[in-house]
């Protein structure tokens, strides 16, 4: 069949008919029938093996040619016409005239779920004998196309909802680190800020900076200065609880908002960190380098507004480079 598959023509086997049990269709004209359908259609012998089809028909099964028996490329979806198989449907089929309504399932699509084809099933009677010889099946394009189109709007929607999501959380995340960036620590502090009145809860701001970066960078290369970078962001990140919000101000420079902290406990987590920063080792040529950090930190309470918290913090963080780096420092109230 394989040579006949993607011809413009309809195809008609040009096979013997080998069951003497039933009437030969090579009287039917098969191919100027087919020729005459709008539709997909096919046409079967009694036994289900096809012995024609029409180019409409490669559209909706590709694998058309591929295929011996209706049952390489259907199954009956429901129980249609007091059978639940195709093989037989000839004799329901034959016992009256007309077209009969079934639904068809393709098979060996590899697609998760498949809409169910409606098809109108007819028998074609040789022309001298009106005996039942072929079966016609003719597939509803329109219902079909249209479950197609819904089919690819379903998919369409999702991967837009996929890259809808992706590029939410690209807006709001720092590439190098996977932390939150700058944009949506801001937008956080806002709120944070706001809802400290209302819900009476106090935050705590931290600035870090990694002290000597530069010379990191200088000795050792910028890949082996942006692996530090990631190395101390996972360090601050693991040391915060879910609530925190821990992202990249730029360069190396890092801020962490505690929530629903004071002071005290901020200085809890400061002292843990800088311990496990002291402790990180950065992979390089000469086996591993070690860094350490300055921090400036200043509690909501002791602020005017938001702008006004991160000034006083980043004056701490300058006096605690001045005072010898590797320290943090609280903001003067
Ligand atoms: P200090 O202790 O005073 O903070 O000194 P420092 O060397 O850390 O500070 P400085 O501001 O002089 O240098 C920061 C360097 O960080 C300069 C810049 O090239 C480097 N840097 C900024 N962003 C990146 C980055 O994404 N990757 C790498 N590898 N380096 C970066
Ligand atoms: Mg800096
Ligand atoms: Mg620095």
């Amino acid at each position: 069949m394989s040579t006949l598959a993607s011809s413009s023509v309809p195809f008609e086997s040009t096979d013997e008919n080998t069951d003497t049990q039933q009437a030969d269709t090579s009287k039917l004209g098969i191919a100027s029938i087919l020729a005459n359908v709008t539709e997909a259609a096919v046409v079967t012998n009694l036994s289900g093996k096809i012995v024609g089809y029409n180019r409409q028909l490669n559209d909706v099964v590709p694998h058309i040619h591929d295929a011996h028996c209706i049952t390489d490329l259907f199954t009956l979806s429901s129980k249609s016409l007091n059978t639940t198989c195709l093989t037989n449907i000839g004799d329901t089929v034959g016992r009256r005239s007309g077209s009969f309504p079934i639904q068809l399932t393709r098979i060996h699509t590899g697609a998760e779920s498949q809409p169910s084809i409606p098809t109108f099933v007819s028998m074609l009677r040789a022309p001298d004998t009106r005996l039942p010889a072929a079966l016609l099946y003719k597939l509803d394009e329109h219902i079909l196309r249209f479950s197609m189109r819904l089919r690819q709007i379903h998919i369409a929607k999702k991967e837009h909802a996929r890259y809808a999501k992706q590029a939410t959380l690209n807006a709001i995340t720092d590439p190098l680190t996977g932390l939150k960036n700058r944009r949506f620590v801001q937008s956080f502090m806002d709120l944070q800020w706001h809802g400290q009145f209302r819900k009476g809860e106090d935050s705590v701001l931290i600035l870090f900076d990694i002290d000597h970066f530069k010379q990191i960078n200088d000795t050792h290369g910028h890949p082996v200065g942006d692996e530090a970078i990631k190395v101390f962001a996972d360090c601050l990140l693991s040391q915060a609880r879910p609530t925190d919000v821990v992202g990249r101000w730029g360069g190396e420079e890092f801020i962490v908002l505690l929530t629903n902290c004071s002071c005290e406990q901020a200085r809890v987590y400061l002292e843990r960190v800088m311990t496990h920063i002291r402790l990180l080792k950065v992979p390089c040529d000469q086996g591993h380098i070690s860094m350490t950090a300055s921090a400036g930190y200043c509690a909501f309470s002791q602020a005017k507004s938001v702008e006004h918290s991160f000034t006083q913090a980043d004056t701490a963080l300058y006096a605690a480079k001045s005072n010898g780096r590797d320290r943090y420092k609280k903001a003067s109230a």
